[in-house]
């Protein structure tokens, strides 16, 4: 089998970050690791969708934005941002996310030898591994995509104290909007609602007949995967496909309705979980005003490229190295949500 596509822009040790990676575990790593999840490959078919003329149009709406000199009066300290939430002055939060903040909900592991997902598809005989993801080849197997939704299949996933921590921002009547690269579900699991989730890959949440167009919801396509391994229409019988973002497919239209009109609201950010590689997802960080306070949760710092700045240039860019369970339940224990948060993921149980 051939590697995975590699990401060229990718090289977070070139980002002049004040803090550099040395986790070999991450989870958001890349494809040249063992160890590649399902999210990072997916995230990396998804992101060869630029090379559709549609999306790079909307790409080219996605430019980072010119530099723009700070003045030293408007410098942010960590401490400022928690002191502005817990005063009712940040109303409205938004959180971008990635593959980080589903890994401690045991998302399957793509790559790993004997238990990957990869490893149980080889009797399927893809012809390269990302043909799993393709249209063309869905419609005349879809046998190993629903192989692999059967793993994915939300019951067998519970969320983390991330996705928890993001419920919590929505109960707060802070959290503006949620963006998400992942397609498990696990957002929706946790209650985080419609309105607030930008699912920027799609979701198995829906489910459309290729030929009718007939929707369906995630229950009926669950039965059907458990009782036939491929769902068929059933009014037509042909072919359902989930609403995940295919290869070659344009990202939904919500994501980029809601860009920038969210954006210019936004009075604070938060990355989880993301390498902030795969476009046009990860330049939508660019897009906050210039004294916007942005937190970057993850195993190594990223976002260089998108102008984040962790050392004494940054002037609002704040950076918690860690997994993102931890970052959020250090961020609950500042703002004195603890209890709320544990109240909150001991209800969902
Ligand atoms: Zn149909």
């Amino acid at each position: 089998m051939n590697e995975l596509p590699k990401m060229s822009e990718r090289n977070e040790n070139n980002d002049n970050l004040s803090s550099s990676s040395s986790d070999s575990d991450d989870a958001e790593e890349s494809d040249d690791r063992q160890g590649t999840s399902l999210k990072d490959k997916f995230e990396n078919l998804t992101s060869r969708s630029s090379e559709n003329s549609a999306l790079s149009y909307l790409m080219s709406m996605l430019r980072i934005k010119p530099a723009q000199e700070f003045v030293e009066s408007e410098r942010l300290t960590y401490e400022m941002v928690i002191e502005k939430i817990k005063k009712n002055e940040i109303k409205n939060v938004i959180t971008v996310v990635g593959a980080g903040i589903s890994t401690a909900a045991g998302i399957p592991d793509f790559r790993s030898p004997g238990s990957g997902l990869y490893d149980n598809l080889q009797k399927y005989n893809l012809p390269y591994p990302q043909a799993i993801f393709e249209l063309d080849y869905f419609v005349k197997h879809p046998e190993p995509f629903f192989h692999l939704a059967k793993e994915l299949l939300p019951e067998k996933l519970k969320p983390t104290k991330a996705h928890y921590f993001i419920k919590l921002l929505q109960d707060k009547g802070i959290l503006l909007r949620h963006y998400t690269q992942n397609i498990d579900n696990l957002e929706r699991i946790a209650g985080i609602s419609e309105e607030k989730l930008i699912e920027a890959h799609g979701t198995f949440y829906t489910s459309h007949c290729l030929n009718c167009n007939k929707s369906y919801k995630l229950d009926w396509l669950k039965d059907a995967i458990s009782t036939s391994d491929i769902p068929k229409c059933v009014d037509c019988k042909e072919l359902v496909k989930p609403d995940i973002i295919f290869f070659g497919e344009a990202l939904p239209m919500k994501f980029f309705k809601s860009l920038n009109s969210d954006f210019r609201k936004c009075d604070l950010l938060i990355v989880m979980g993301s390498s902030l590689i795969v476009e046009p997802f990860a330049s939508i960080i660019t897009r906050t005003e210039r004294n916007c306070p942005r937190i970057v949760i993850n195993k190594h710092a990223v976002g260089g490229k998108h102008g984040l700045r962790f050392d004494q240039e940054g002037t609002r860019d704040f950076f918690l190295e860690g997994t993102c369970d931890d970052g959020c339940q250090k961020l609950a224990e500042e703002l004195g949500w603890n209890s709320d948060l544990e109240e909150l993921i001991k209800s969902a149980e």
